[in-house]
């Protein structure tokens, strides 16, 4: 049977839509909920018009739908299970979150702690996709016996710039420089970029922890840095199995867990809006992200990989045998809807 064209990109590229809960800004602002999810039928209903107008709608469907009260760990099971699984494979995978600030990106990728420490970092409810995936990585290479180690790396792109939270300079705003790979076509290199060692799941969140401390040295002093930077942490894992008939069989996986820069300048074309542009205001890197992403959903014969940082460094785990899932946060209050339906509207270019 022939695979058509959608079933194949269906199985490459995935975008799915998480809506948080109602925000205290939003409840004091009386705002009204305009986002109505349906997990079951994959649909996202967004009410356009105003709030005795209960007929203007406009209808989303995705791969997958989560509502406000969706939990950490079902996003987990269903969207990086699948994904850590083909890495374990020797793939290399990239997860996004993509939204307007304020929308749940950074509660989605790295996620909080409970008051109190009520929890271990593992077992914490609000864990997000970060901590879930490394504790997961070490329970599932240990208990199937194979001989892995496993790499972690951070790097933030700031203004097309590339900084490394986890290295040990002291110096936040030192630059990282990106080559390409000589000895491989579709890699690059980022100069000096650390990539640390991690040698069980207890050590991650010091690792992570250094990175916090890093990012918040860095919002002091880069305006907007934390809505406007994209923070890409990157884990790869060597793997040597041995096989029934005794051959040594080596895997390399690499899964790319992206916070991206908020979505709030890109307008509802996929183009830079007016204002930002004369603010100068144009994020290089969350433009050609769109654009890389289209022309591989679109088969388009050139993909531009190399007009922004965030794709070069990607190239090598976007398109081709990779996965990719995109996930779009929202918020459910009317006075977003703008942003909302630029960003539904962006992730269904993405499908
Ligand atoms: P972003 O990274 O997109 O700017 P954040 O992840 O920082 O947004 O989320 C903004 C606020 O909303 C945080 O206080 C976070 O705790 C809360 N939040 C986001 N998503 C959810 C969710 N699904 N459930 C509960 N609270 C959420
Ligand atoms: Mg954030």
């Amino acid at each position: 049977i022939p695979i058509t064209k959608k079933e194949e990109k269906g199985r490459n590229i995935q975008v799915v839509v998480r809506c948080r809960p109602f925000n205290a800004v939003e409840r004091k602002s009386n705002s009204h909920g305009v986002v109505e999810c349906d997990s079951n039928r994959k649909e996202v209903m967004i009410r356009t018009g105003n709030i005795t107008d209960k007929t203007s709608r406009k209808t989303y469907t995705f791969d997958m739908v989560f509502g406000p009260s969706a939990k950490q760990i079902d996003v987990y099971r269903s969207v990086v299970c699948p994904i850590l699984d083909e890495v374990i494979m020797g793939y290399n995978c990239t997860i996004f979150a993509y939204g307007q600030t304020g929308t749940g990106k950074t509660f989605t990728m790295e996620g909080e702690r409970s008051p109190n420490e009520e929890f271990t970092w593992e077992e914490d409810p609000l864990a997000g996709i970060i901590p879930r995936t490394l504790h997961q990585i070490f329970e599932k290479l240990t208990s199937n016996g194979t001989e892995f180690s496993v790499k972690v790396s951070l790097l933030e792109i700031y203004n097309e710039e590339l900084f490394d939270l986890l290295s040990p300079s002291p110096d936040v705003t030192e630059r990282l420089q990106l080559f390409d790979d000589p000895r491989n076509k579709r890699g690059v290199i980022v100069k000096g970029l650390e990539e640390i060692t991690v040698h069980n799941k207890n050590e991650v969140y010091q690792i992570l922890e250094r990175g916090a401390a890093k990012r918040k040295t860095a919002s002091t002093l880069m305006n907007a840095y934390s809505s406007r930077s994209h923070s890409v942490f990157s884990v790869t894992i060597h793997m040597k199995e041995i096989t029934l008939d005794g051959e040594e069989l080596v895997k390399i996986g690499k899964l790319n867990l992206v916070d991206l820069a908020g979505s709030e300048n890109i307008g509802r074309s996929g183009a830079v809006d007016k204002r930002a542009r004369e603010a100068g205001n144009i994020n290089q890197s969350l433009l050609t992200l769109g654009r890389v992403i289209t022309a591989l959903v679109e088969r388009g014969p050139h993909v531009p990989y190399r007009e922004s940082k965030l794709t070069r460094i990607l190239q090598d785990s976007l398109g081709g045998r990779t996965k990719t899932s995109i996930i779009a946060t929202v918020s459910p209050a009317s006075i977003n809807l703008e942003e909302t339906l630029s960003t539904l509207d962006y992730a269904n270019r993405a499908k």
